[in-house]
């Protein structure tokens, strides 16, 4: 199942110069949970019944002084914007795993031209996967169904391949559609094979969940650490350059060297990894994980326990 036989059809969008208050009739007159702020068909900007309430919270202090206030507000100044869109053809699993990543109730659609055409709420799609499930429960075994809603490793507990895939392909649409840029690490265990050899497979895991737990302790909130493959990380860092990204690896890189973690097999005594960078902004995604990659490979060159470019 794909977003364009889920979602429902725009309704006009509210221009940004609008009040809020004209905006909030319109979301009383057609019944909807949000308002969508448009320039020229494409998305700039979601307003929400969550919103509106907080917008009233902090704005009504029972006085006229706050009435007024809340009444010269535009759709502009209170917006979220740069709303998160998909499009018409993304599956549902894929809408459904974005909108759980980032909490979101709504996804709003846009066609090929980037022009918003449609909305979906998080709702509508978690009924119709439900619905899909339940279809398919006969079938086959309901595990294995849940478990394809996993966005998560099951060994590392960071994000999984799939859930990468998802949040890249988000990140690249939207770094295109809002003309931002973005910094990838590609990070690799130095010498891991060895310390499989010397330690055990089993202590070779125990490391990988260390690892991840440590990389979580280093980055900033709004990063996204997922499993690339085997000891492969691959850490997302939306709106940071690629200088940014060297000082927020190499402060990784050297948490993981400061734990110590003992590995006699290799040449620098303890566990460490190498890291590639790179930034992003209007190529594809896999173009970005492809100079992290060859950059990774000059962090191994250099020695390892290395942070490059
Ligand atoms: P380099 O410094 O060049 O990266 O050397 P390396 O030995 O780390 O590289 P190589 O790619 O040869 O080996 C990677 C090793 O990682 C081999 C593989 O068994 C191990 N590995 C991958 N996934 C897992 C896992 O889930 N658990 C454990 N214990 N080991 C894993
Ligand atoms: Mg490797
Ligand atoms: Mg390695």
């Amino acid at each position: 199942m794909i977003i364009a036989d889920l979602m429902t059809d725009i309704v006009a969008g509210v221009a940004p110069e609008q009040s809020l208050l004209s905006a909030i009739k319109l979301m009383q007159e057609h019944g909807c949970s949000c308002v969508l702020i448009t320039e020229d068909g494409a998305p700039q900007g979601i307003i929400t019944e969550r919103d509106v309430v907080r917008i009233f919270n902090e704005n009504i202090t029972g006085d006229q002084h706050g009435d007024l206030a809340v009444a010269a507000l535009q759709v502009a100044d209170v917006m979220t914007r740069e709303p998160v869109c998909v499009k018409q053809s993304t599956s549902l699993y894929d809408a459904l795993l974005l909108a759980r990543s980032r909490k979101l109730r709504h996804i709003l659609v846009v066609d090929d031209d980037e022009k918003l055409v449609g909305l979906v709420t998080q709702t509508d799609m978690v009924n119709a996967y439900v619905h899909l499930i339940e279809r398919q429960v006969e079938l086959e075994n309901l595990n294995q169904q849940l478990h394809l809603l996993s966005n998560e490793d099951a060994l590392m507990h960071i994000g999984n391949r799939r859930a990468m895939e998802v949040e890249l392909d988000f990140t690249e649409a939207s770094a295109i559609r809002y003309k931002k840029y973005y910094a990838l690490a590609l990070l690799d265990v130095d010498w891991f094979k060895k310390y499989n050899d010397h330690y055990g497979h089993l202590q070779g895991d125990e490391a990988l969940k260390k690892l991840a737990l440590i990389i979580q302790d280093n980055m900033r909130d709004v990063d996204r650490v997922y499993r690339y493959g085997g000891e492969e990380i691959l850490l997302l860092m939306p709106g940071s350059s690629r200088a940014d990204a060297i000082v927020a690896a190499d402060r990784i890189r050297h948490a993981v060297e400061a734990e110590k973690i003992p590995h006699v097999q290799s040449p620098l005594s303890f566990l460490t990894v190498s890291v590639g960078v790179a930034e992003g902004s209007q190529q594809s995604w896999e173009e970005v994980v492809s100079v992290a990659d060859t950059a990774l490979y000059r962090a191994k060159e250099a020695g390892r326990n290395k942070v490059s470019d």
